[in-house]
Order: structure tokens, then sequence, then C-alpha cells
């Protein structure tokens, strides 16, 4: 097995990880991402926090917006939840920030 050299290692591909790491390799360092887990390149945000949580919360204004809508002039039908659907909804965008992340982090040297 052939030894391979970094100026510099980044341990996680999270927000701080992939901030770092094309900047660093912008500088002329060579840089390698080491990220433990292919569900949590893009980190914390994308994968499990800010990002599942809000697009939750804009399921649930959604729903809000629906159920008042009279008050605004607006007659509608009681909205039905889709449960399933308000979960599967963060997973889909967590796996596309995911797939931008890996393009962006595929350019690195
Ligand atoms: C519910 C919630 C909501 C949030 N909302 C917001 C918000 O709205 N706005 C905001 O700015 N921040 C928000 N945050 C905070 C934000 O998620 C963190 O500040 C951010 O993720 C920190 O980035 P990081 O790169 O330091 O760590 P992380 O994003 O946690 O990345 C660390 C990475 O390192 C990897 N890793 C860990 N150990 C190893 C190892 N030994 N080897 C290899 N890889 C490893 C992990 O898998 C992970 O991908 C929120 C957090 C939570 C929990």
């Amino acid at each position: 097995m052939n030894a391979e050299y970094y100026d510099d290692i980044i341990i996680g591909g999270g927000k701080a990880g992939k901030t770092l790491a094309p900047a660093l390799v912008t500088a002329g360092r060579k840089t390698a991402l080491v990220e433990r887990s292919l569900t949590m390149i893009g980190g914390t945000c994308i994968n499990v926090a800010g990002i599942p949580t809000k697009t939750m919360v804009a399921s649930a204004k959604v729903a809000d917006i629906v159920r008042n809508s009279a008050a605004y002039g607006v007659n509608t039908n009681t909205p039905m939840i889709n449960l399933a659907a308000v979960i599967q909804t963060p997973l889909l965008v967590a796996e596309r920030s995911r797939g931008a992340t890996c393009i962006s982090v595929s350019f690195l040297k």
C-alpha cells in the first residue's frame, strides 16, 4: 500500500470541514477531508438538525395556514396531514443536500 501525504487532514465533513477544506485547497495546500458516514456528508445541519427540523416546521406552517385560511377570505377543506410524507420530506431534502456537498467536495485535489 502506498503512503499518501497531506498538508492537512480534516476530520468531519460537516459545516466546518466542508467550508475549511476548499479554502485550504484554494490556498495551495494538499488537504484530505475524512467523513465517517456516507449518510452524514454535509454534517449535522443538513442531515439531522437544522434543515430537517425547518422542513418539518414548514409543513406545520402550511397546515396552519390552510386550517386558518377562512380568516384570509379563502375557503378550503380541513387539511389532512400525511405524517409519513412530512417525515419523508426532510430525508429527501437531506439526500439532495448531501449530493450537492459531494459534488463540491469532489472538486478537492
Ligand atoms: C436541532 C438543531 C438545529 C440547528 N439549527 C441551526 C440553524 O438554524 N442555524 C445554524 O447555523 N446552526 C444550527 N444548528 C447548529 C449546527 O447544526 C452546528 O452548528 C453545525 O452542524 C456545526 O458544524 P460542525 O462542522 O462543527 O459539526 P457537524 O455539522 O456536526 O459535523 C461533524 C461531522 O464530523 C463527522 N465525524 C464525527 N466524528 C468523526 C470521526 N471520528 N471521523 C470522521 N468523521 C467524524 C460527523 O459524522 C459529522 O458529519 C442546529 C443544531 C441542531 C442540533
